[in-house]
């Protein structure tokens, strides 16, 4: 037995599943858990020693690759002045102002600690400002796990093929409605039957939790069209997006502005950090200036926001990282339709999905066509060969830009050879 099956056995006796996120089991791929060790640029090394080069990055924050130097070193010096004060901090002032540098239509940003908390309180807040109770979101669409943004989930809820979650009261549901992802006729239906009822749309901006799903031409703008007729908040959920798409995340990209805009991963640069933040006078809302409550012991954490701070601001000085990663996610793209006839090749910027299915993939049904099994014999095969991708259909290939045109060449040929030798 490895050292991953022991630590495995361990877990199982006090973790529920032994992980502490459901993404990280390998159940639906039919394996046992890698317990990871260390990580160092684009590898991983597990409790065996084994090393992987790794395209999960952690879910997203390690865009610089792990153990980046200039955020080990400003996490080591932050940690020398004290863990935590549950007291303002310059680091956070400094973190406010980059953010609302970096996008223009976030002009106050409030820190959290986690995804999850960043988009309850972003919902909150639209919530709070338009008076009104009801939420679209789409199909398929991840926003963390609070109890509203449990229904038709995507990312682990959609791996582990449970539609809705257990616990989450029929009564916090019924306030979210869902809609079809790239589809405008399905958003504006929802406002037609629910005239001044709906506080805002929250979308994925690319879907990356159903795979990777790019919204069709069109969709983002047509949803700000549809929120501005109506009324209604349109919140960005930029957790994977922001600050890995462009700078300015995917509003920059794709040229379109939200009225708020929830954070995660890459501001962290792997500590546990969320934020939301948008429109003033939505955000004015918010305590102590507001009625809208939302709190955190940790929020702010100067260790956290040290680490965040010094990957944004090298993010921020060097463009060329967007430039690298952008050009390994076209190449990886380019080699994966090459390596992989009769699968969808989906992505956008550093973000990349291979389906098992032909495709097109654009929304949550296309998505959920793809072929799990056939994903969990080639998850295996990948594994088995030192690469290290999500165990899920449903998840990005994340790069970073300590990855190389030798890794990403590396893993098509790899994939290639899945598709030659597959019985
Ligand atoms: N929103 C999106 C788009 C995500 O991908 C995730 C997590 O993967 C979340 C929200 C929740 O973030 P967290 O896991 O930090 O709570």
């Amino acid at each position: 037995m490895g050292r991953s099956e022991e630590l495995f056995e361990r877990a199982k006796r006090v973790i529920p599943g032994g992980v502490n996120s459901p993404v990280r089991a390998f159940g639906s791929v039919g394996l046992t858990p890698r317990f990871i060790s260390r990580a160092d640029r684009q590898k991983i090394y597990d409790a065996d020693g084994r090393a992987y080069t790794d395209y999960v990055g952690s879910w997203g924050p390690m865009i610089l690759g792990h153990n980046h130097p200039v955020v080990r070193e400003a996490v080591e010096r932050a940690v020398k002045d004290g863990l935590s004060f549950g007291a303002a901090t310059e680091h956070e002032v400094e973190m406010a102002e980059l953010v609302c540098g970096a996008v223009p239509s976030v002009e106050l940003v409030r820190m959290v600690n986690s995804g999850t908390e960043a988009v309850m309180s972003a919902v909150r807040a639209a919530r709070g400002f338009t008076d009104r109770d009801k939420l679209v979101k789409f199909a398929g669409c991840y926003h963390g796990h609070s109890d509203a943004m449990l229904v038709k989930a995507g990312s682990g809820v959609m791996t582990a093929g449970v539609p809705d979650s257990a616990g989450v009261p029929a009564s916090c549901a019924r306030d979210t409605l869902t809609a079809a992802y790239n589809d405008l006729e399905s958003v504006e239906l929802l406002f037609a039957e629910n005239p001044g009822r709906i506080a805002a749309v929250i979308v994925e901006p690319v879907a990356a939790n159903m795979g990777v799903v790019e919204p069709a031409g069109g969709f983002l703008k047509g949803l700000r069209r549809l929120c501005d007729e109506n009324g209604a908040a349109l919140i960005f959920d930029e957790v994977i997006t922001g600050f890995r798409l462009a700078f300015g995340g995917a509003q920059e990209r794709y040229g379109v502005e939200a009225d708020l805009v929830t954070y995660g991963k890459i501001i962290g640069a792997g500590m546990p950090v969320g934020a939301y933040g948008g429109r003033r006078e939505i955000m004015e809302r918010v305590a102590p200036v507001g009625s809208v409550y939302q709190a955190g012991t940790l929020s702010g954490n100067p260790v956290a926001m040290a680490a965040g701070l010094a990957q944004l601001r090298y993010l921020r000085e060097h463009p060329e990282v967007y430039a690298h990663i952008e050009s390994l996610g076209r190449r990886l793209r380019a080699g994966l339709r090459e390596a992989a006839p009769g699968c969808a090749v989906t992505g956008a910027g550093s973000l990349c999905c291979l389906f098992f299915t032909p495709g097109p993939v654009v929304d949550y049904t296309t998505a959920k066509a793809a072929d799990t099994a056939r994903f969990a014999r080639y998850f295996r095969f990948l594994l088995d060969r030192g690469i290290y991708t999500a165990p899920s259909q449903f998840e990005a290939l994340f790069l970073s830009d300590a990855h190389t045109e030798g890794d990403v060449d590396a893993l098509a040929a790899c994939i290639a050879d899945f598709f030659r030798t597959e019985k």
